[in-house]
């Protein structure tokens, strides 16, 4: 991959992306062909050796004790505040599924410089990773799928594929494999340079500080309740993003590639903005719906045809609907609602 790119890019690469650059010890042990991960890679809870990330354990454990806290205090009187936070969190919503997902991955449409800023921006409110890290973590999740090179392999179950991955080291093959995916894309975008170089202190600003100064100053509400939004909505955006790999791996139909473990989830699809129509996504990873039909569960897709009206996002790609019926009758499970000849039941 470095072979195609120039010697900017490449010192680029290097400051971008200090996992490749780093000695990885790489040490292969049995892998279990049937289950398909190295035995000594199992869960948090099974054999882990040194390789558990105590400061993720440590952080997302206790933000998810204060999140508990903040739901069991909710109360009709801070409305504003509920609403204010789910506010919020649908901005770093837009900015995973539309910007770093549809866009910054899969390049399922063509976006200009404002819509290009808009999305990072909107990404950094997530409270995420940097556009680059989550871009190449994705791209081996769909190259590698539920291999131990998918960072958040789903055959490792639910927990790991929700957020165990997060609170372990990444899997050997994971690194390794990181290293062949094509990302040179995204050195040649000075917006994701960006975001790469100010990741704390945009990630700060968008998902913390900003949420919790605008109502504030403009709306004299207590700081307190500000920053209980703002956390909560962080948390919750998290999971809404994580279930996306873990449920939308294990519970549902698979009209589209029955050969395939992601699934179609309605669930999912709402808590996500649109993003769990995951057999299909799979399938067709180029369309900008990320799902057959344009606007069932699906906000994110009514966004990017706003941006597409301003002519602001343009070229957005989908496949013709022969392919998508010829697929279907072919490689699906008959769960398709039109195409399919028989009903599964959604285990949801
Ligand atoms: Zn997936
Ligand atoms: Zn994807």
């Amino acid at each position: 991959m470095l072979s195609s790119v120039t010697s900017t890019q490449v010192i680029s690469y290097a400051i971008i992306d200090p996992i490749i650059s780093q000695n990885v010890n790489l040490k292969f042990s049995k892998i279990d062909k049937k289950k398909n991960f190295d035995q000594s890679y199992k869960t948090l809870w099974g054999y882990f050796e040194q390789e558990i990330k105590w400061n993720n354990v440590i952080l997302l454990g206790v933000m998810h004790l204060y999140t508990l806290k903040i739901f069991l205090m909710l109360r009709p009187e801070i409305w504003h505040l509920i609403v204010w936070g789910l506010f919020c969190g649908s901005i770093g919503g837009f900015g995973v599924t539309a910007g770093v997902h549809r866009y910054f991955t899969h390049r399922c449409f063509k976006a200009n410089l404002p819509l290009r800023i808009i999305l990072m921006l909107a990404f950094s409110s997530s409270g995420q990773n940097t556009i680059y890290d989550w871009v190449r973590d994705h791209r081996v999740h769909h190259k590698f799928s539920e291999t131990d090179a998918d960072p958040h392999n789903a055959k490792r179950g639910f927990f790991f594929a929700h957020c165990g991955w997060l609170m372990l080291k990444k899997h050997p093959d994971v690194v390794t494999k990181g290293k062949i995916v094509d990302c040179s894309d995204l050195l040649n975008d000075p917006v994701v340079l960006f975001q790469q170089r100010y990741f704390l202190p945009l990630k700060l600003l968008f998902c913390f500080v900003i949420p919790v100064i605008i109502p504030v100053y403009f709306w004299g509400w207590e700081v307190g309740g500000c920053i209980d939004a703002a956390i909560g909505k962080w948390v919750l955006l998290l999971n809404c993003t994580w279930s996306v790999n873990s449920v939308a791996h294990l519970w549902g139909t698979k009209p589209y590639n029955k050969e395939i473990s992601p699934v179609e989830s309605r669930t999912v699809s709402f808590l996500s903005m649109g993003e769990g129509w995951h057999n299909y996504h799979h399938t067709f990873p180029w369309d900008y719906k990320a799902a057959e039909l344009s606007y069932s569960w699906n906000i994110t897709t009514f966004f990017i045809d706003v941006f597409a009206k301003m002519g602001w996002a343009y070229d957005l790609r989908q496949p013709s609907l022969d392919l998508v019926e010829r697929v279907a009758r072919k490689a699906g499970d008959g769960s398709h609602f039109k195409w399919g000849h028989n009903v599964v039941e959604e285990h949801e």
